[in-house]
């Protein structure tokens, strides 16, 4: 029999869940991981872009498992086509490149493998996974500790926890469960659509298209995703357009200043989802319960990027939860507040200050002015000089 009383149960197994397994079982804690689907990362819903600090700031190594593509760089395009390029081989060639003794900016990863990867690491440090099991409720009692409800296949389970840990994506459940307010606003929902294509060239560089004609909201992007494959794709927010991600999607393809380029691509893989441009969570915790990921809003918020901050997120509600957990605190009547204000001091200030950037780009109503706002803006952050460079 499984035990049925843990320190942690943790629901959801992406990367924010994985991570902060992970790092818990490694100190000693009794993790269990839960995630309802029966294959993580799948279908994919993510183009896997992640830089090599993000990787490092959750101890993650660069695996050649999981990875599709070293990136070296970005190519910032405002909508007629102007370029800023940051391309890190050329501006700090000791550090980045391709040759022996230099490394990668980042990468764009498999989030199948990524996320099995991440998986396998928390179980291997002790903790136990349950796939195809779906989180249900929970409900603190009065000894301090909670109870958690499950489905694991078609058996309803109920286990003791000290602390429940939401991890549960962007459409959470864990944090209604406990009465937070998670409810996004549909102005600060990206709809994001990719296309899995051959034919495209790349150069190592993320590229970003900005300008409202091509992304209302948004923008285009298109990746390296190796073997000669690369992602186009765009995120459109629906209150600035009356058209699906899918028209603009097209639409850019065809008649963009990159439409030679993408003359002879061939689709071979649609992947979509959404993605929070919004600010983070203002309470991510609750009584015996703490948010992280995109469950707590964790994503960048002018990039959408929520990857890095997932792990480097998972990274520091585990230190917390182990030192909280260890030195026997309570749990209930606010005591978990403290992990809100270690996250704000280590990552959530930062993306707080994204957020009103973002806020006052988007608040112009002039498409012009807006349109230059932006391209200045992503081209500033991608720069070796941008304050933003770590998230
Ligand atoms: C089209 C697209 C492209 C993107 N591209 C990038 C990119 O290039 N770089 C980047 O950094 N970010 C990108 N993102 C964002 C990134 O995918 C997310 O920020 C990231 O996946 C968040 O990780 P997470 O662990 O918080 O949540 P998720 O990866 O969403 O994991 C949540 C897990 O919880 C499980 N779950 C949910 N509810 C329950 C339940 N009740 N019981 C059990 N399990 C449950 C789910 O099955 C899932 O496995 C992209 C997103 C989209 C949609």
């Amino acid at each position: 029999m499984p035990p049925t009383d843990y320190d942690l149960i943790i629901i959801g197994a992406g990367p924010a869940g994985s991570t902060t397994a992970r790092f818990a079982a490694e100190a000693g804690l009794r993790v269990l991981l839960v995630d309802k689907r029966q294959e993580l990362g799948a279908p994919i819903q993510c183009s896997g872009a992640i830089s090599g600090h993000g990787l490092a700031a959750a101890g993650i190594d660069a695996d050649p498992e999981f990875i599709h593509e070293a990136i070296y760089g970005f190519a910032i395009y405002d909508q007629e086509g102007e370029r800023t390029v940051h391309d890190y081989r050329l501006l700090k060639p000791d550090e980045y490149g391709a040759a022996e003794g230099k490394k990668p900016l980042g990468y764009v990863v498999d989030r199948r493998r990524f996320d099995r990867y991440l998986m396998t690491q928390a179980e291997r440090a002790g903790a136990g996974v349950w796939l195809k099991t779906e989180g249900l409720g929970y409900q603190p009692t009065d000894d301090g500790h909670c109870t958690v409800s499950l489905r694991r296949y078609n058996q309803d389970l109920r286990l003791t926890t000290r602390v429940l840990v939401g991890a549960d994506g962007l459409q959470s459940q864990v944090g209604r469960w406990a009465g937070l307010q998670t409810h996004i606003k549909i102005t600060e929902l990206a709809g994001c659509l990719q296309f899995i294509v051959d034919g495209v060239e790349t150069e190592g560089l993320l590229e970003i298209v900005t300008g409202h004609e091509w992304a209302p909201g948004g923008y285009a992007w298109v990746f390296p995703k190796g073997h000669g494959y690369a992602e186009i794709g765009l995120g459109v927010i629906a209150t600035m357009t009356d058209k699906p991600a899918q028209w603009h999607l097209d639409k850019f393809i065809r008649q963009s200043f990159f439409r030679r380029r993408f003359a002879n691509s061939r689709v071979l893989e649609v992947q979509g989802g959404g993605v929070p441009l919004a600010a983070p969570l203002r309470t991510q915790y609750a009584d015996n319960l703490i948010l992280v990921g995109d469950a707590a809003r964790h994503v960048n918020p002018i990039t959408g990027g929520g990857l890095h901050t997932a792990v480097a997120g998972g990274k520091i509600a585990a230190d917390f939860l182990i030192g909280h957990l260890g030195d026997g605190l309570p749990l209930q009547d606010g005591a978990l507040r403290a992990y809100q204000t270690l996250w704000l001091e280590e990552l959530g200030e930062k993306m707080w200050k994204l957020y009103g950037i973002k806020t006052d780009i988007f608040h112009n109503m002039n498409i012009q002015q807006r349109d230059r706002q932006l391209y200045a803006t992503m081209s500033d952050y991608f720069s070796p000089t941008s304050e933003f460079k770590k998230i």
